[in-house]
């Protein structure tokens, strides 16, 4: 056996950086030193606010109180995203969290509702889908694990300050152990001979060593790339949105458990509303509109008084080409970014590290380990990256420039096939075991954006319809009562322990 790790340095402090802290010193407990180095003066992006329901798992693995980081972070409770204006401008869907009907196999469900639908007995989607139910209600809970309770259905995610939790994240390292070193990179140094990393120097001339490193400089990149220049795979023809206006909006009224993402001329608007404030967030492509007009967007279309200047953010869709390199692991922005529209860069952080922990190096540096990591990466990462380019390529809006290129534009193979199939006869599927999103995902963007089957497994029309309209009318029921029977989400909030104090 080759010798284990012994000392990690984690290079950025955002919301990358301490979530890389707090998982490896966690899992490698006192057998291997974790040091954070981080520069006050550059500081963090801090905008990520929407995520996804793995987290829930992430922090239930690093052992933080839930209750405590909800109040913290000023989070709330995310059920769906609602998607405003996409397919054509007055149309809307959601996207709920967890699966359609009551526990059924997806195939079927879909196959039997397309059935039902053609002749007229089968309601909207939304009505079989619990999460979409409660959000629709503004009611909220957390999900249980017993399987016979409906409440098993009910999947969730956060909305919180990505600033608050990357600080909190921080305490709970700080006294965990995890040593935290204030100061501005100036140089990265290489060994002779193979190109690794040896240290990093830092503007006061303090210099600081480690067998590996984990570049979380953000956008910078400041090792993967400035450093050992491993490439950046631009997929700005597909995804090509590349600024971003965020600027916060007093809270009006109780918060929505759902994030609203809202197509506009050029792009997009989120908006995320926290305990304290409501986020915002205009993503746009400059080719077609100009900051002047967004910032002009962004702020005619608040719901609350504007709390800051909004702040611009430049970015260009697309992937690190390896984001593991001889003895730096990329997390986060610095592996790369597809815009936010389905909330996924925190989440690649946390599939990133739960990797990195599959895949951990001893001292050899395995080439063929380090090879198997990047693969899942990649793949992993361009199934989410297909995922959200059907928000565009399926659309029929031609109201402006913008929509007429996305709209004609040509799109990964991978997708058209995906596309095709279901066009054709409703067909969903999961492409291997690390494909974040689930078939209930396609299905609803899909249909949300009028992606109608032309046909179906005919299979699913043979057998008895009477009882299968009873099911679906049963199961609708079942989850409308369910959904009623939910607090409020500021009353689940408060009774919860969760609301931080006004
Ligand atoms: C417009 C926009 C909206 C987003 N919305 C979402 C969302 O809703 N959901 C979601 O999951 N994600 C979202 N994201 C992504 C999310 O913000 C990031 O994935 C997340 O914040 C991680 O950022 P990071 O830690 O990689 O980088 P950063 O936050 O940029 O942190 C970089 C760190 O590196 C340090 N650093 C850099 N250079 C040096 C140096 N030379 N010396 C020392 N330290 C250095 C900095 O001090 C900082 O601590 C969004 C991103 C953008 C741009």
């Amino acid at each position: 056996m080759a010798e284990p790790i012994k000392s990690i340095l984690i290079v950025g402090g955002g919301t990358a950086g301490w979530m890389a802290a707090a998982a490896l010193n966690r899992s490698l407990g006192p057998h291997c030193a974790v040091t954070l180095v981080e520069s006050d003066d550059i500081g963090i992006v801090g905008v990520g606010e929407a995520t996804v329901p793995p987290i829930r798992d992430f922090n239930a693995l690093v052992g933080l109180d839930e209750a405590e980081l909800f109040r913290e972070t000023q989070a709330t409770i995310k059920l769906a995203i609602e998607f405003v204006d996409w397919g054509r401008i007055g149309g809307r869907y959601l996207h709920p969290f967890g699966a359609y009907g009551l526990g059924s196999q997806l195939g079927e469900f879909a196959q039997t509702w397309l059935a039902l639908r053609e002749r007229g007995l089968a309601d909207d989607i939304e009505a079989y889908s619990l999460c979409a139910q409660a959000a629709l209600r503004g009611r909220a809970s957390l999900r249980v694990p017993d399987p016979k309770s409906p409440l098993s259905l009910l999947f969730s995610a956060y909305h919180f300050d990505a600033g608050l939790y990357a600080r909190y994240l921080r305490r709970v390292c700080e006294d965990r152990g995890v040593k935290r070193v204030e100061g501005e990179i100036v140089e990265v140094r290489q060994r002779s001979g193979d190109g690794f990393v040896s240290d990093v120097k830092l503007k006061d001339g303090r210099t600081l060593d480690a067998e590996l490193f984990i570049d979380c400089t953000g956008f910078r990149g400041l090792l993967i790339e400035g450093t050992l220049k491993a490439g950046y795979q631009d997929w700005s023809r597909w995804l090509p949105m590349d600024r971003a206006m965020a600027a916060p909006c007093a809270r009006v009224g109780e918060p929505t458990p759902y994030t609203r993402a809202t197509a506009r001329e050029a792009g997009w608007r989120w908006r995320i509303p926290l305990q304290h404030r409501t986020g915002n967030g205009l993503v746009y492509c400059s080719d077609f509109l100009s900051d002047e007009a967004a910032h002009e967007d962004l702020v005619g279309a608040l719901d609350g008084d504007l709390l800051a200047e909004p702040r611009r953010l430049a970015f260009t869709t697309g992937r690190r080409c390896k984001t593991w390199d001889r003895n730096v692991v990329a997390l986060g922005l610095s592996s790369g970014f597809i815009e936010p529209l389905e909330s996924t860069s925190i989440h690649m952080i946390q599939s990133g590290i739960h990797r990195l922990l599959q895949h951990f190096p001893d001292a050899t540096f395995s080439p063929v380990n380090i090879a198997a990591y990047n693969r899942r990466v990649s793949a992993e990462t361009e199934l989410i990256r297909d995922f959200v380019i059907l928000h565009y390529h399926a659309t029929q809006r031609d109201d402006s420039p913008f929509w007429r290129h996305v709209a004609a534009m040509s799109v990964p193979d991978s997708l058209s096939e995906r596309v095709e199939a279901f066009r054709d006869r409703g067909l969903l599927y999961q492409v291997g075991a690390d494909e974040y999103f689930s078939q209930s995902s396609w299905l609803a963007v899909m249909l949300g954006q009028n992606l109608i089957p032309r046909g179906r497994n005919p299979l699913y029309g043979m057998g008895d319809m009477d009882r299968a309209e009873a099911a679906f009318r049963e199961m609708k029921t079942r989850i409308a009562a369910t959904a009623d029977a939910l607090p409020s989400h500021d009353a689940f909030l408060t009774g919860a322990g969760m609301m931080a104090a006004r």
